[in-house]
């Protein structure tokens, strides 16, 4: 199997600017791109961020911490990616986007290149069908905050070949993650549960069964949950979480996966959460207050 020297991380929010991270800390030289400077510039400064977390707790070496910021650059453009061996796409949950994404890829990387997306829900089969090469093409479903989630979720589209799969396997090895396989069903397996509780716990707070901080503070004490829902959607994104929900929604004709409207309303706000400083909670003062 050739060998991955380089990566290319295509989108460098959240979840591109973690993958970036942890994989230039594994030893592999890493493009990150994104349609947008600004995105570009707050990602190089969170992971600069996030290393020095992992110097100040001993978890890496100053030297590993150097080294990785010298495996990372940055660009606007997509022409670099041309040197990538894998080119793994983490740009906003939307169809369209990825499909865009992945029609310019394939004109730019390497005829040998793998491809990967980290979608949340998005059927892979359908997006590696738009590319040239689908049995090259894999679900990479990362976990946020990517440098300390352990899990990577594995899924092979329809087409993906037995040598993509023993790629995903080896890169998942070297980033020191755990993996699960998961059949090409919308949200695959973390986000199929995950998801849909969080937007029960929206429609608990839309029906008045409680307040945020009362939802929160049920479900992290009653339920033993690190986090309460309305937090994690914070964190995750509630625009995230609205796609996903449209699409188990559209893929399962399930009514029970109806998207709360208080979680539409929220995004046609643009209070999408923490990446913006509001979503169920405003995180503008030292503590979150909530919004409602
Ligand atoms: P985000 O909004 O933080 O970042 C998305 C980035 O993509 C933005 O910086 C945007 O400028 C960029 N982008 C948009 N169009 C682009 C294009 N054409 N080319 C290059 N960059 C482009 O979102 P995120 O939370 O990082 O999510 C990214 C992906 O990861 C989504 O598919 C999401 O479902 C998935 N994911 C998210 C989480 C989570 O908890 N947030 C977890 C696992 C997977």
């Amino acid at each position: 199997m050739a060998e991955i020297k380089t990566i290319g991380v295509v989108g460098a929010g959240q979840m591109g600017n973690g993958i970036a991270h942890v994989c230039a800390l594994a030893g592999y030289d890493v493009i990150l791109n994104d349609i947008s400077q600004d995105a570009l510039d707050a990602g190089v400064t969170t992971i600069e961020k996030n290393l020095s977390r992992q110097l100040s707790r001993e978890l890496i070496s100053m030297d590993d911490m150097k080294a990785a910021q010298g495996r990372i650059t940055t660009t606007v453009d997509v022409a670099p990616l041309e040197r990538a061996d894998l080119a793994i796409e983490a740009a906003t949950e939307n169809r369209e986007v990825k499909e865009k994404i992945f029609e310019t890829l394939c004109t730019v990387v390497p005829k040998h290149a793998f491809l990967a997306t980290n979608t949340s829900s998005i059927s892979v089969t359908r997006l590696a069908s738009t590319t040239d090469r689908p049995e090259r093409f894999i679900g990479l479903h990362f976990m946020n905050p990517v440098p300390l989630m352990k899990l990577m979720e594995i899924i092979r589209g329809l087409a993906t070949d037995q040598e993509t799969y023993e790629m995903a396997l080896g890169l998942a090895d070297r980033l020191g993650k755990t993996t699960t396989n998961a059949e090409d069903y919308p949200a695959f397996i973390v986000n199929r549960i995950l998801v849909p509780m969080i937007n029960e716990a929206v429609y608990a707070l839309y029906e008045g069964v409680g307040t945020v901080e009362s939802i929160d503070t049920a479900m992290r004490l009653g339920a033993n949950h690190p986090m309460g829902p309305l937090t994690l959607a914070d964190f995750i994104g509630l625009d995230t979480c609205l796609s996903i929900m449209q699409v188990l929604h559209d893929g399962l004709a399930d009514t029970k996966y109806r998207p709360c409207p208080l979680l539409v309303k929220y995004v046609e706000a643009g209070w999408v959460g923490r990446k913006v400083g509001r979503g169920f909670y405003d995180y503008s003062g030292d503590a979150p207050v909530p919004t409602r």
